[in-house]
């Protein structure tokens, strides 16, 4: 991952953007697990909804608790939020070159391939970088990673509150995200 130092606000992140320059090339490596990076997409308890009614499936077959378990000294494994669903690595709405779920995608595949990480913009390995982008699209780019930092930040602190919650005493796997806890 690559980091560009970048004072954030709308206007400076739109010129960064419109100087580092991106277009999509479609090429669908984003939804596919690349060199080294697994790709993986989280997902907030919030998008899994909007997947799932738009695609017309349950939430558990939208989306599966994070890879990354930690256990408790009790025994309680517990992982912090849910990614997107995969086969064989694959992102599950990626089907014929295309995305199946495009109008209600995730905040990380929305902002792909830029991130903020605090007031750094950080861009991953991607064919579409460097490539000409106009004003209006690295607006509309900017406002995204923004929304995006800010759902994140929100979603963050609920997990925090949540886990500092007792937590239930349960055998198997506890998913906590910022809207509780949940059994799986
Ligand atoms: S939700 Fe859509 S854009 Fe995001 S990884 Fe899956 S297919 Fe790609």
């Amino acid at each position: 991952m690559k980091e560009y130092s970048a004072p954030i606000d709308e206007e400076q992140l739109t010129a960064r953007i419109r100087e580092i320059g991106f277009s999509c090339t479609m090429c669908g490596e984003c939804c596919r697990p690349g060199a080294g990076d697994d790709n993986l997409v989280m997902v907030s308890p919030g998008e899994i909804r909007r997947i799932s009614s738009l695609c017309h499936l349950r939430a558990e077959e939208c989306a599966e608790p994070y890879p990354e378990h930690v256990k408790l000294s009790d025994g309680t494994e517990v992982t912090f939020g849910w990614a997107v669903r995969r086969v064989a690595g694959d992102c599950i709405f990626y089907r014929d070159g295309s995305c199946q779920v495009y109008a209600e995608r995730p905040w990380i595949c929305r902002t792909y391939p830029f991130m903020l990480d605090g007031e750094d913009l950080l861009t991953s390995p991607c064919p579409g970088l460097g490539r000409p982008i106009g004003w209006e699209e690295a607006r509309a780019m900017a406002r995204a990673l923004r929304a995006r930092r800010a759902a994140e930040e929100e979603e963050g602190e609920k997990i925090r509150r949540a886990i500092s919650a007792r937590l239930p005493r349960e055998k198997g796997c506890l998913v906590i995200d910022g809207e509780g806890v949940t059994r799986v």
